[in-house]
């Protein structure tokens, strides 16, 4: 595995900066300010809750802040688990790019059954319609059903592929 090969899986991918794995990155108290100068939305009232949303404004298909020397300490350290493979050479770069393709189509696939919400974050939303449809506590319509069936394999995939069961933020 050379790091051409992890630099392409990560640049076909992005989930881990468009608010589709995660809806928040932690930060710490002494990465708020220059964090927020480079034109990240942070947040700072909760000590439990400090960082910055997603999706990342600073996305673009590559990272814009990537050689700042504020770039931010988790986004240096993160590594989601289909690249720790790939870079463990368990999986090959054909592999990982297939999983990465199957994953964006389910999430296309996804937001075709999305309600419009007013939160940015896939993930998010993506949650907090799945809770709605189980609070309801009936029998779901055709595609509440289609819903909750692909985001339960979205889910799986998530923490299967990505090693990722916890929509908050992406610690290391
Ligand atoms: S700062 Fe760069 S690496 Fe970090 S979430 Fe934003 S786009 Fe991704």
């Amino acid at each position: 595995m050379t790091q051409p090969d992890a630099n392409t899986l990560c640049k076909s991918c992005g989930l881990c900066c468009s608010g589709h794995l995660f809806s928040w990155v932690r930060l710490n108290a002494p990465e708020l300010d220059p964090v927020e100068k480079l034109g990240l939305n942070v947040i700072r009232n909760d000590p439990r809750q400090r960082g910055f949303t997603q999706p990342c404004p600073v996305w673009n298909g590559v990272c814009a802040v990537y050689t700042s020397p504020d770039y931010p300490r988790n986004c240096k350290s993160y590594k989601c688990k289909a690249l720790k493979q790939l870079l463990d050479e368990n999986i090959t770069l054909p592999e990982a790019l297939s999983v990465i393709q199957e994953t964006l189509t389910l999430i296309r696939e996804i937001e075709a059954l999305l309600p419009a919400s007013s939160a940015i974050s896939f993930r998010e939303r993506l949650i907090s319609h799945k809770e709605y449809l189980e609070s309801k506590g009936r029998a779901h319509e055709a595609l509440d059903q289609e819903f909750l069936g692909k985001t339960a394999v979205l889910l799986n995939r998530y923490e299967d592929r990505f090693g990722v069961d916890d929509f908050i933020d992406y610690e290391t």
